[in-house]
């Protein structure tokens, strides 16, 4: 099998199906967005910056991720979240170099917008194992109200979980994001997924990786 990387509109379900490929396939997955909440805990001009919306820098990102891809040695892994921009892309490139890995395949996440903007809104997430849940899909409610099925914890909202973050999210995504579909098409490694339903995306997802 090869290492993953996801790229999706915000809310479209990277985080559910990087989960359930690691549950079922052994990966690990890396979210360049958990590391950054991880570390805005003690950091509050990370945490404004990104309950504005915007992109944090390159720097930050890739301290972040280099720590965690030398850690994890030969694992296979999802990136969720991470390249964002055709420049992050590009300085990947150069970090797989380096550690001589290939990248693997690129899945695209294809979800249209109206149902992007209904599901922040309805989004939990568990603060410990990160596993996200939603209030308003029947296939994504925890089993027990407001606790995480694997390790019930109360689950929170994300602090960019706002309607209003949401349009900031979702217009860096159209300006800086999409170009990397384009990126990765060329050098032959992106697969679209059209789907808006996690169980089907997963096995949409999984013929894709065998
Ligand atoms: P996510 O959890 O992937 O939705 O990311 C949440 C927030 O973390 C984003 O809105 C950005 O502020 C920041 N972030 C995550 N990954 C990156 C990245 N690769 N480059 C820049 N900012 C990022």
């Amino acid at each position: 099998m090869k290492n993953i990387i996801l790229i999706a509109p915000p809310a479209a379900g990277k985080g559910t199906l990087s989960n359930s490929l690691s549950i079922c396939y052994g990966y690990l997955p890396l979210s360049t967005g958990d590391m950054l909440r991880e570390k805005a805990k003690n950091d509050e001009s990370l945490r404004e910056a990104m309950k504005s919306g915007m992109l944090i820098d390159d720097n930050t990102v890739f301290s972040a991720l280099e720590e965690q891809l030398n850690k994890i040695g030969d694992s296979l892994y999802i990136l969720d979240g991470f390249p964002r921009t055709v420049e992050q892309a590009k300085m990947y490139d150069e970090v797989l170099n380096k550690l001589n890995r290939d990248l693997g395949v690129v899945i695209y996440l294809d979800v249209p917008k109206d149902e992007l903007s209904s599901r922040v809104t309805s989004r939990l997430v568990c603060p410990k194992c990160k596993r996200s849940y939603s209030t308003r899909n029947k296939d994504l409610l925890p089993k027990v109200d407001g606790l995480c099925d694997d390790c019930q914890e109360v689950l929170i909202q994300r602090q960019d979980d706002s309607l209003e973050t949401f349009e900031q999210r979702y217009n860096e995504y159209l300006e800086k994001t999409q170009p990397l579909i384009d990126y990765y098409k060329n050098k032959g490694v992106l697969v679209t997924i059209n789907s808006s339903l996690p169980d089907e995306t997963f096995n949409l997802a999984s013929e894709l990786i065998k």
